[in-house]
This record gives C-alpha cells, structure tokens and sequence, in this order.
C-alpha cells in the first residue's frame, strides 16, 4: 500500500473555533511522501507538524504549539486523517482554532470523499504493537497488545444516567470508520458549560455541535444525537485523532481504554514512542 494525499486542494469556510466562536476557514493542500500532516498558520507564517513532539494537553481540546504559536483542537481533523488513510496534508489556517463545523469529523470527512484521494510513490508505513504496553494514572488505563486486526475498545464511567458505566469495541477499518465513528458528535456536561464560558472558553459551542448532557441525566438535545451511545464512540473518534499524533502513523494493535482523554492519550503517545520502543516496530502496509 502507498502514501496518500488529497488529490486537489479544497477550503473549507463558515465555520468557527469551538472556545473563540470566531469565523475560521481553513485551506487544505495536497502534500508530498513523507511530509506528514502540517499545520501552517499563515497570520504568524509558522508551520507545525501533527506530532506529538509538538503537541500538549488540555482537558478540552488537543493543541500543538511551536515558537511560541498554538493551534487548537486538532484531533478532529487528525482522526479524520488517520481514518482514512491520508499520510500527508499541508493544512493552512489565519487562526488559532480549527473549526468545530457539526462537532464530529463528518465535513472533513465529506469534503475529502469529494475530491479523493492520489497515491503517493512512497509505501504506507504503520506502528505494529509488538508487546503489551501499559499507561497508568489512577483509574485511567490504556493498554495496547498485539493484535491481528486493530481494535480500539473504550470504556467510559459518567455519572451521568444516558451514559453511566459503558464500552465500545470498534474493530478498525476504513469503511467503519465512516460508518461507526466519523460522525459522532462531541459532547459537553450541562453544568461544566457555564463554567467553561465563564473562563471565556466554548465561545462557539452551540446546541448544534455538541451533545449536551443534562442536568436531569437526560440529553438535552436529543435531536442532535444520531446513535444512543455517541459520546461513547466520540471518546474513539478523539483517541484514533490524538493517536495520528504518533508521527501520521496508525497505530496497529489492540488498543483498550478506560476513562482516557486527550492528555492520556498524548502521555500513552509519549510513553510508546520514547521509552517503550522495544514494544513496537515499523512495518509496511
Ligand atoms: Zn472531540
């Protein structure tokens, strides 16, 4: 299999940051082998890579940051990348926030089907999980183990009625991936909602992009929801775009989650990557 890239350029206007609320278009170009997902905002003519080397964590959204320069909520967009197999992408923003759009992955996803992809003459490589590895803190957990087939299985435990103690095995695949996971909406707790925007942040969240669980242990949009389970499969969507992170490479093993987040996540990234090279090689797919 080889390297892909998008086959012609495209942009994607209309849409706002998630906590600026402010009008964002963003300018997605074909890239070549090798070169990886990079970010490049023009207002400060700084180019980021979507690694974890340049990557930090906050609880709401993942951001890079380099020279001082930041772009946030990226993991979207990375796990539409990662889902569909697109290596290399130069993507160009005039500001600090990718675009939330509809709160999942699906207008990447739709923008992208439209114009295809081109192959790339370099091989498609992937992190093939060797032995177990295992993250740690308090009751979060991730664990990977060599597997046959990728599988991210996700437990999440909410205080929260509709929610509460649940888990989803994905079995990774293109095509399931725009099934299962690409349009599953981001999701807020009602009573964190104010005081995120007390702190100025989630300017842009609407009833429109977000699920929001209510007070009450219901949904408070019910209408926006497309699966019962969403959030569960939005925690999947979030960890295979945090995951991209490990330099655009899949990660290729069974990958078993419990309570994770973004800042879990980029740790387990860092953990693999740095100190547990021993449990994993580069293969050609
Ligand atoms: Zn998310």
């Amino acid at each position: 299999m080889n390297q892909t890239t998008l086959k012609e350029s495209l942009m994607i206007t209309g849409g706002v940051g998630l906590h600026s609320g402010q009008p964002t278009r963003v300018v997605f170009y074909p890239a070549e082998a090798g070169e990886g997902v990079v970010f490049h905002r023009l207002d400060q003519d700084v180019k980021i890579p979507a690694t974890y080397q340049y990557a930090k964590s906050s609880p709401l959204c993942t951001t890079l940051q380099k020279d001082g320069v930041i772009l946030q909520t990226v993991e979207h967009l990375l796990s539409v990348c990662s889902g569909m197999g697109i290596d290399n992408l130069l993507v160009e923003l005039e500001s600090e926030e990718v675009p939330i759009l509809d709160g999942s992955g699906y207008e990447f996803f739709k923008r992208f089907s439209e114009v295809g992809l081109r192959e790339l003459a370099a091989p498609k490589q992937g992190i093939l999980v060797k032995k177990p590895v295992l993250y740690q803190k308090g009751d979060i957990e991730i664990l990977a183990t060599p597997s046959a087939n990728p599988v991210f299985s996700f437990a999440i435990d909410f205080a929260h009625q509709q929610l509460g103690q649940q888990e989803y095995h994905f079995q990774f695949t293109e095509a399931k991936y725009a099934e299962e996971i690409v349009r599953a909406k981001t999701f807020c707790l009602e009573r964190d909602v104010e005081t995120l925007q007390a702190k100025g942040l989630i300017k842009g969240g609407s009833e429109e992009n977000a699920i929001i669980l209510g007070e009450d242990g219901q949904f408070k949009n019910m209408e926006v929801l497309t699966w019962l389970n969403e959030p569960n499969l939005h925690k999947i969507l979030d960890q295979i775009g945090d995951f991209y992170l490990a330099r655009n490479l899949r990660i290729l093993g069974n990958v078993h989650s419990h309570k994770s987040g973004h800042s879990s996540h980029l740790e387990f990234i860092r953990l693999l990557m740095e100190d547990r090279q021993d449990a994993w090689e580069l293969v050609e797919l």
